[in-house]
């Protein structure tokens, strides 16, 4: 017996393997060197406890931070949770508005849904057809009493770079906390806080080669935030529980190794991913990339297919795997909500790809995905079973 072939990943901003340098210093945290970091009357506690301070210097390395500005999470949801709820619940006399963009990950959108729930103002800036925001747009929206403003660096779905220093620039100038959900571009894009002007910044090990799990918040020095936990008043108080060690570890090399490697990474993968696209847009006909392709990640592609049936088309690319936004709810599959936002109509939204490439993916991939895409879509709009 055969094992069957497994689809080829192009599925990186859902989520990455482990690379096995980061997986490598992971497993002794597990076994011999289980302590726990809180544990300060023996070796077991000290080493648990060192390892996670050189976490914390390796994170803050690469945002240009400082390592007192970085806690540890258990993912880009639950920072995303503590940034906006934390800051809602510290500054509540200075007022309760809020600002973000309808295209942010459902963390933050869920997020602010709860706020509203418990009384905030929440303004939702619609993004132009190619999924940006404008400094202008914010300024417009901009009130005395706006606690913060929420806006992702980079879009998971369609890859589009929001510009965040000018966004961040103004809130500095205006006295408004500036939040960013960064997980899709920390490892991919360089990215400083202090030249950024970031006050607040996710990020999640499970995108940028770490395992999954784990995850930080930068808080700028003396930005003030309320607990969303309580407990034994670890992370300076703000994050209680015991540190997730092993987890830290691998998100600390994760980050090294991104330092190290991003620039060439970026290279090569937009020259894989620019081939992924003009070929299937220059040999499938009645296609098109939705997002900016300037200001754009350089992983990812997501193309609409005319003419062909959605769910059918991401179902017959079984030598793959990519994906849509779309979402399944109990009673019917929705199409993605950055692509309606983005005024992508219904038919075209569910016929989106995402194929988004990573550090494992080679120029074989690409080319068998291309051929693989071509014949799928040609059969189907030809009306013949794929089998
Ligand atoms: C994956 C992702 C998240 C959620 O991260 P988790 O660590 O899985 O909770 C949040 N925001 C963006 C932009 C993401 O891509």
């Amino acid at each position: 017996m055969t094992t069957p072939m497994r689809p080829i990943y192009l599925d990186y901003n859902a989520t990455t393997p482990v690379d096995p340098r980061v997986l490598d210093q992971m497993l002794p945290w597990f076994t011999e060197q289980f302590g726990n970091a809180a544990s300060r009357t023996h070796l077991y506690g000290w080493e648990a406890e060192e390892a996670v301070a050189k976490a914390r210097r390796q994170v803050a390395g690469l945002l240009g931070a400082s390592e007192k500005e970085i806690l540890f999470t258990s993912g880009a949801t639950e920072s995303n949770n503590l940034a906006i709820k934390g800051a809602y619940e510290a500054h509540s006399h200075r007022g309760s508005h809020f600002i973000t963009v309808a295209t942010e990950h459902k963390a933050v959108l869920d997020t602010f849904q709860h706020l509203e729930g418990w009384g905030a103002e929440v303004t939702y800036l619609q993004p132009a057809a190619d999924g940006l925001i404008t400094v202008e747009q914010v300024t417009e929206v901009l009130r005395p009493d706006t606690v913060l403003v929420s806006v992702m660096y980079a879009n998971n779905e369609i890859g589009t770079i929001q510009p965040i220093r000018e966004i961040g620039k103004l809130c500095r100038e205006r006295g408004v906390l500036f939040h960013t959900d960064a997980t899709q571009a920390v490892g991919k894009l360089p990215i400083d806080v202090d030249q950024d002007y970031i006050d607040l910044l996710s990020l999640s090990a499970h995108k940028l080669y770490g395992p999954k799990g784990v995850g930080a918040l930068y808080v700028r020095r003396g930005v003030k935030l309320t607990a969303q936990q309580d407990g034994g008043r670890h992370e300076r108080g703000l994050r209680s529980g015991t540190l997730n060690v092993p987890g830290i570890v691998g998100l600390g090399k994760a980050c090294e190794v991104a330092s190290t490697d991003m620039s060439t990474e970026a290279i090569r993968l937009a020259q894989l991913r620019d081939q992924l696209e003009s070929s299937i847009l220059g040999t499938v006909p009645n296609t098109r990339v939705n997002g900016n392709r300037e200001y754009r990640l350089p992983n990812v592609t997501n193309i609409s297919f005319g003419d062909v049936d959605g769910e059918q088309l991401l179902m017959n690319l079984n030598r793959v795997a990519v994906s849509s936004g779309s979402a399944c709810t109990s009673a019917s599959v929705e199409p993605s909500y950055v692509l309606k936002a983005l005024g992508v109509p219904d038919d075209l939204a569910y016929a989106s790809i995402r194929f988004s490439l990573g550090r494992f993916t080679t120029e074989e991939d690409i080319a068998t995905a291309v051929a693989h895409v071509q014949e799928v879509v040609s059969r189907m709009r030809q009306g013949v079973q794929v089998k």
